[in-house]
């Protein structure tokens, strides 16, 4: 298969028939989301004469790379008042930056083929509003050709550090997760504590002889175990260090300057906000730092710890859909490890998709607590799922060495299972 991008890896719809999507134009994505510019985006938005035509710059230079400009508020120059994009309205859909054309799909390849994935920022992809999947096929397949390199696997997916994972290795554990969230004669709180001991498990085993078939039964066996074994496995409360990490996750995936108040503040003030909150986030007293669209401003960490957790939701039925829809929508749409996750590690992607999955809980948590309501709503759920998901392999601080530490040790002393635990378990 070449990698050169001219030969088109064919592109697979993920196969997960709940989830749907239809863009339903409530413009969350043009006021919340930085878009960073290809060449092409720029040759376009040059020949529709914008500078000429409104007197002003539309991009912006950054580090190094071109965005488009964004207002004070965040929202993208070309959003309009009636929530329209104004370069769709002027010249169509296909005029438009390739990122705004894709959102909320992402493509990735791999060895055999490309997948497409959604990223659940989207309201629509949240409430599964829409069409099936499969009907963007066309459009999909358009676009790829404007982002050469969706359709040739950029660097192998690794299993583990040094270990080249083979195709059939990543099905064995895609099919093993799947299988095993999917049971729902096992209470989520028990299949979310699964999933993460069956994380711990993959960090901890030595997996260089177990490669191939050997690791398929690995996989096959871990989840067979389950849930027999974990009624074994007791889980302790988490530690304060444990729930520290928990918030300091949180942290790392709410955190997003928006480049006017970046290049109004200067480097300096902005990395001593950010290690300001970073540590508010750590002490876990005083207020909640402000987290975004969506949370009430002001709200105490003692608050938070009052709500109950995800488990005593009234709303429980639709919170298990969501988040096992999410669980597969991002194994399907590869969007864990490799490409669709910092290049990171089979294994080192399935830690940080569980710790996730906390930090949605955790999240849920602040909302609810700024709502006054006892515990986390569906609502509060999709708020906090947004939220996480639309940082996900996008914000370049998730994929760097501290975010690695943060698992590694979690990944001991049960960790990623106590802080799951704390936000699901009644
Ligand atoms: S957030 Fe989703 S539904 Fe809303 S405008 Fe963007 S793509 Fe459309």
């Amino acid at each position: 298969m070449s990698r050169a991008g001219d030969v088109r890896l064919p592109i697979i719809v993920i196969g997960v028939s709940e989830q749907r999507y239809s863009c339903h134009g409530c413009g969350n994505c043009c006021r919340d989301f930085t878009v960073q510019l290809r060449p092409d985006d720029l040759a376009r938005l040059e020949r529709q004469g914008w500078k000429e035509k409104l007197g002003e710059e539309v991009t912006v230079e950054f580090r190094g790379q071109t965005f488009l400009r964004q207002r004070d508020d965040g929202a993208c120059i070309f959003w309009m008042a009636d929530g329209k994009c104004r370069i769709h309205a002027e010249h169509g859909f296909e005029e438009k930056p390739i990122a705004c054309q894709l959102f909320p799909f992402s493509i990735v390849p791999g060895e055999r083929d490309a997948a497409v994935g959604v990223n659940f920022a989207c309201g629509s992809v949240l409430e599964s509003k829409g069409k099936s999947l499969s009907t963007h096929r066309d459009e999909l397949v358009r676009m790829t050709a404007r982002v050469p390199e969706t359709v040739a696997a950029p660097v192998p997916i690794m299993l583990a550090e040094g270990l080249v994972a083979t195709a059939d290795e990543i099905d064995a554990l895609v099919r093993g997760c799947e299988r095993w969230m999917q049971r729902r004669d096992v209470p989520l709180a028990i299949r979310l504590d699964g999933l993460a001991w069956l994380s711990q498990s993959l960090s901890a085993a030595t997996l260089t002889g177990v490669r191939g078939k050997r690791f398929a039964e690995l996989v096959d066996t871990l989840v067979a175990a389950m849930p027999d074994e974990l009624a074994h496995l007791p889980i302790e409360p988490a530690t304060g260090r444990q729930i520290a990490l928990l918030r300091q996750a949180v942290f790392g995936r709410t955190e997003d300057p928006k480049i006017p108040s970046l290049a109004k503040r200067g480097r300096l003030r902005t990395t001593l906000s950010q290690l300001s909150r970073s540590r508010a986030f750590r002490r876990g007293s005083g207020k909640v730092p402000r987290i975004g669209d969506g949370f009430a401003e002001g709200i105490a960490f003692a608050d938070v710890a009052k709500v109950r957790p995800l488990m005593e939701s009234p709303d429980l039925a639709a919170i298990d859909e969501l988040l096992v829809r999410y669980h597969r929508a991002s194994l399907h749409g590869r969007r864990l490890w490799g490409a669709g996750y910092y290049g990171w590690s089979v294994r080192d992607g399935l830690a940080a998709h569980v710790l996730n999955v906390a930090c949605v809980g955790w999240l849920a948590q602040v909302r609810a607590a700024g709502a006054g309501r006892t515990a986390p709503s569906i609502d509060d759920v999709r708020v906090a799922l947004g939220r996480v998901d639309r940082m996900a392999g996008r914000a370049p601080w998730l994929g760097a060495v501290t975010e690695r530490l943060r698992l590694r040790y979690l990944a001991l002393d049960d960790g990623l299972r106590r802080v799951v635990a704390a936000v699901v378990r009644a």
